[in-house]
């Protein structure tokens, strides 16, 4: 049996304008989502080796020129706790700016002070929906990074920076296992309250299924009407683009991805991958849904920073070509 090479693949007219028309009637997807890119910050922490700042900063100044809604560049973790993002203060200082904004993730004051010196465009606090997960991580308790949160969101709004809040293990546990969908909603409430400028939950370890994902962001949406949400998935166990799709239909169109699929979480037991961005926006722009992201340059780019990682890249895209020449954003 003979293997069609991706370049023999079958190309014709895309039916994309079609199926938007059609699925927008039907369920109402949104026509644009934002694509907030995690692969710097989420990606190269779960690197085993040390990878070079130059790598670093060239990775993030590939990923500026392609129209993403913001790059997660660096975390403002302790280095202790997470070496790979010991050099963030050097990675900020080389970078090209003005592009695409930059995030920083921070988990404490102490984060915020050391991303309001570096000139961070937004900010993006975690904490965890478990109290295991979180001690392992962050070294305290949800309640402690509760009131971190309220310290970090008042320094950084004096600055005028927007802040984020991510609600990691929001769909379980490597720990704990069942995480309660209430204890999830009186945090991102909470968050809300204090004047988040979104929130995120994370599937940290890619537990999530997409009923799960359909009841908790519904249940959000209801209860904290006006509240801007995001979703933060992991591909750990196949469910990523199943799980996108719930949150897409549940009416989330602001998503975090990784180039590649890169990815993970040094803190959970097995959180491999995210969800890969040039996978995600193709399937989007397959559907005729905008991201306003150059795929041609998303798939250059991973192919360009896998060598230089040392790693085999999970993207899917990125070995197997785009399906449709034709459609929106394939340049
Ligand atoms: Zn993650």
């Amino acid at each position: 049996m003979t293997r069609a090479s991706p370049a023999a693949a079958p190309r014709g007219p895309w039916p994309g304008p079609e199926l938007a028309e059609e699925a927008a009637w039907l369920v109402r997807l949104p026509h644009r989502v934002r694509v907030y890119e995690v692969g710097p910050r989420d990606g190269l922490q779960n690197i085993a080796h040390p990878v070079p700042t130059d790598v670093k900063v060239a990775l993030i100044d590939r990923l500026s020129g392609l129209g993403l809604d913001r790059i997660e560049a660096v975390s403002f973790v302790h280095p202790r706790v997470v070496p790979q993002m010991a050099d963030a203060e050097a990675v900020m200082a080389r970078v090209v700016r003005g592009r695409t904004p930059l995030v920083g993730l921070v988990p404490n004051a102490r984060g915020v002070e050391r991303a309001l010196a570096c000139g961070l465009d937004a900010l993006n606090f975690v904490l965890s929906a478990s109290e295991s997960q979180n001690r392992a991580n962050l070294n305290q308790s949800i309640a402690e990074s509760e009131q971190a949160f309220r310290e970090s969101i008042s320094m950084a709004s004096a600055e005028g920076l927007a802040m984020r809040l991510t609600i990691s293990t929001a769909f379980g546990c490597p720990y704990e296992g069942y995480v309660p969908p209430e204890r999830v909603l009186a945090l991102a409430r909470r968050g809300a309250e204090q004047g988040a400028a979104e929130i995120c939950l994370g599937d940290t370890t890619g537990m999530a299924n997409p009923g799960q994902v359909d009841r908790m962001f519904r249940m959000l949406a209801a209860e904290l009407p006006g509240a801007v949400l995001a979703v933060h998935l992991h591909n750990t166990r196949g469910a990523g683009a199943a799980n996108l799709l719930a949150a897409l239909l549940a009416g989330v169109s602001r998503f975090d991805a990784s180039l590649g699929g890169l990815g993970g979480c040094p803190f959970a037991p097995g959180a491999t991958g995210n969800v890969c961005t040039e996978d995600m926006v193709h399937m989007l722009h397959g559907m005729g849904i905008q991201t306003g992201v150059a795929l041609g340059g998303l798939i250059e780019a991973a192919r360009e920073i896998e060598p230089l990682l040392g790693v085999r890249l999970p993207g899917q895209v990125i070995r197997a070509g785009i399906a449709w020449e034709q459609g929106p954003g394939t340049a």
